[in-house]
C-alpha cells in the first residue's frame, strides 16, 4: 500500500514510453506506395514522442524520489526556468521542421527524442516533498494525452478515447489535490517545495504518556476523534483502531475519524484502509467538517499522522507547508500522538503539535500502542 504512488509513477512511465514507441513505429509503418507520412500524422507522432518522452523520464525521476533512490527534496538552481523554457521552445521548433519533413531516423527525430527525455527530468527535479503526489497525478494525465496522440498517429479509436479519459481524469485529480493543499498548480510546479523556506525552529517540552494512563483519559472521554496518517498504514493498525473505536462506542463515547485528503501516500489511502477494517462510513469526516467541532472533542488520537496535523501549516508563514489545510487536532481538549519517535513526516518539517501543552506523545508502533490500549479496556 505504502509503495503504491511509486508503482503508479512506474505505470505512468510505462504508458509514456509505450506511446512514444507507438508514435515512432507509425513512421516506419507508412506505406511507401501511398506516399510519405501526412503532416497530420507527423504532428501526432511528434506529440506522442514529446509527451510520451516527458512522461517517461519525468515518471522515472518521480519514482526515484519516492523510492529514495535520489533525494526527495526539490532540486533548484539559477536559470532553471529559462533552461526549461529553452528546452520546450527547442522542442516546438524541431516539431515544426519535423512536421514538414517527417522521417524516423534523422538527427531531427533524435533531437526531439533527447529534448523530450531531458525536459521530463528537468521538469520533475524541482518538485519535491509533499508536492510529489500532485506531480504523479499530472504525469498520469500526460500519459493519457500521449496515448491519445499515439491513437491519432495509428488511427486507433480505442486509444484515442481511453487516452482522453486518462488525460481528463488525471487533470481533475491534480486539481482536487492542489485544492486540498491550498496551492495552485503553477505554485506546485515552479516553487521548489522545501528547497528554500526553513520553518521556525520548534522548541519546548515534550510530554509522553504510557498506555495505562492514556486508557484512563480515554475511558472518561465522551468524544474521541481518530486522525489516521501514513504511520497507520505502515503499522497496519486499521483493524485494532476499528476495535478500539467499537470499545469506546460501547463505553458511551462518540467516535469519529478525521480524514485529510492527502493523509498517507495516495489519494483515498485512509478511506481504503478504514473500509478494509469495516469502519462505518458515516464515522468518517473530512477535515472541513471536523475542524469546527474540534474544540468540543475530548481526545484527538493521532495515529501515525504528522504533516496533516502540523499547526505550522496554519500559523507559521516561514514553513514550507504554510497554507496547506490541516486537521486542527491542537484545538481538541487533549491530543494523543501515536508514533515511534520525534521524527518528522514526509515534508521533513518539525511539528509544534508535539510540544503543545495539551499533547501527550504515546511512543511506539501504532498497532502495538492501540493493542495496549485495548488490553487496558479489556
Ligand atoms: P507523514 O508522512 O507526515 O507522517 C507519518 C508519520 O508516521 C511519521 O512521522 C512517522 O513517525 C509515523 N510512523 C511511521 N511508521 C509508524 C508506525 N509503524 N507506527 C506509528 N507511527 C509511524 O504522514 P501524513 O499522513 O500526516 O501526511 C502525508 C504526507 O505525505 C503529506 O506530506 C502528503 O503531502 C504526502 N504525500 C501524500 C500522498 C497522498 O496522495 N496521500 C502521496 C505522497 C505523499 P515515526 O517515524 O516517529 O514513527
Amino acid at each position: 500500500m505504502t509503495s503504491m504512488p511509486g508503482m503508479v509513477a512506474l505505470f505512468n512511465g510505462s504508458g509514456g514510453i509505450a506511446s512514444l514507441l507507438v508514435g515512432w513505429a507509425a513512421l516506419f509503418g507508412a506505406d511507401p506506395s501511398v506516399g510519405a507520412v501526412t503532416p497530420f500524422t507527423a504532428v501526432t507522432v511528434f506529440l506522442s514522442v514529446m509527451i510520451g518522452g516527458v512522461t517517461f523520464s519525468g515518471s522515472i525521476i518521480a519514482w526515484a524520489k519516492l523510492a529514495e533512490v535520489m533525494p526527495s527534496k526539490a532540486i533548484v538552481f539559477a536559470a532553471q526556468r529559462v533552461i526549461n523554457g529553452a528546452l520546450l521552445g527547442g522542442l516546438v521548433v524541431c516539431g515544426v521542421f519535423f512536421a514538414l519533413d517527417p522521417a524516423p531516423d534523422t538527427h531531427l527525430f533524435y533531437a526531439i527524442l533527447g529534448l523530450a527525455l531531458l525536459l521530463g527530468v528537468m521538469a520533475v527535479i524541482p518538485i519535491g516533498g509533499a508536492d510529489m503526489p500532485v506531480v504523479i497525478s499530472l504525469l498520469n494525465s500526460y500519459s493519457g494525452l500521449a496515448a491519445c496522440a499515439a491513437g491519432f498517429a495509428i488511427n486507433n479509436n480505442i486509444l484515442i478515447v481511453s487516452g482522453s479519459l486518462v488525460g481528463a481524469a488525471g487533470i481533475i485529480l491534480t486539481n482536487i489535490m492542489c485544492k486540498a493543499m491550498n496551492r495552485s498548480l503553477a505554485n506546485v510546479l515552479f516553487s521548489g517545495f522545501g528547497a528554500v523556506k526553513t520553518a521556525t525552529k520548534v522548541e519546548g517540552e515534550v510530554k509522553s504518556i504510557v498506555a495505562e494512563d492514556a486508557y484512563l483519559i480515554l475511558e472518561a472521554a465522551s468524544s474521541v476523534t481518530f486522525v489516521p496518517g501514513y504511520g497507520m498504514a505502515v503499522a497496519q493498525a486499521q483493524h485494532v483502531v476499528r476495535e478500539l473505536g467499537g470499545i469506546l462506542e460501547a463505553n458511551g463515547c462518540e467516535v469519529s475519524f478525521a480524514i485529510h485528503p492527502v493523509a498517507g501516500r495516495m489519494p483515498g489511502h485512509m478511506n481504503v484502509l478504514l473500509a478494509e477494517a469495516n469502519v462505518p462510513y458515516d464515522q468518517l469526516l473530512e477535515s472541513d467538517d471536523i475542524n469546527p467541532r474540534m474544540p468540543n472533542v475530548d481526545v484527538a488520537v493521532v495515529i501515525g499522522a504528522n504533516d496533516v496535523v502540523n499547526p505550522a501549516a496554519r500559523d507559521d508563514e516561514a514553513s514550507p507547508i504554510y497554507g496547506m489545510p490541516i486537521v486542527n487536532v491542537d484545538h481538541a481538549r487533549t491530543v494523543f500522538v501515536l508514533k515511534r519517535s520525534m521524527a518528522s513526516g514526509f515534508a521533513g518539517v518539525d511539528n509544534p503539535l508535539f510540544f503543545g501543552t495539551n499533547t501527550r506523545m504515546l511512543f511506539g508502533d501504532a498497532k502495538t500502542s492501540i493493542s495496549a490500549l485495548i488490553a487496558e479496556f479489556k
